[in-house]
């Protein structure tokens, strides 16, 4: 598998805990090199923007508002099968179905507060950095 990057966010219920550290340890002994992060706060609009592919979902409005709550940071991560990688070490959507040692489980609150957001394939994970992040902020 080839070296690949992925998009990460995390979310304001994690940062408002004071959980980056924690959490970008959990990336870092999985491998993951943070290559591009900073500490950002969305409009509602903004995270409606990042979040449209969910618009017609019933969470949509709420997850919108949860996104623009607190400031969040949004990442980075490059490596080995990075995309797969980061999903596994996120865990599940849901930390009640999330397996042990992953973040979703250690860390989140519920379905909807999750604490960390990565992206779901080589698709979404270019669109997603690009709408966050310039080339020249990207250091591997
Ligand atoms: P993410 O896209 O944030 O990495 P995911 O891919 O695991 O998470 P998605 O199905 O894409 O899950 O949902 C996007 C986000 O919407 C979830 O991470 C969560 O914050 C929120 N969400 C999903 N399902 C629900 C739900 N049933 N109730 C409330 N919020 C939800
Ligand atoms: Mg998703």
């Amino acid at each position: 598998m080839a070296v690949q990057r992925t998009f990460s966010i995390i979310k304001p219920d994690a940062t408002k805990r004071n959980l980056t550290g924690a959490i970008n340890a959990k990336f870092e002994a999985a491998g993951l090199r943070i290559v591009a992060q900073k500490r950002i706060h969305l409009t509602k609009a903004q995270a409606g923007v990042f979040y449209a592919v969910h618009a017609e979902r019933p969470f949509y409005d709420e997850l919108c508002e949860f996104m623009a709550s607190e400031p969040i940071v949004v990442q980075v991560l490059e490596g080995e099968d990075a995309i797969a990688k980061n999903r596994e070490v996120m865990g599940a959507t849901n930390p009640a179905e999330a397996d042990e040692g992953t973040i979703r489980k250690e860390f989140a609150l519920s379905i909807g507060e999750n604490s960390v957001h990565g992206s779901d394939a080589p698709e979404t994970a270019a669109e997603e950095i690009a709408y966050f992040f310039s080339g020249l902020e990207l250091v591997g």
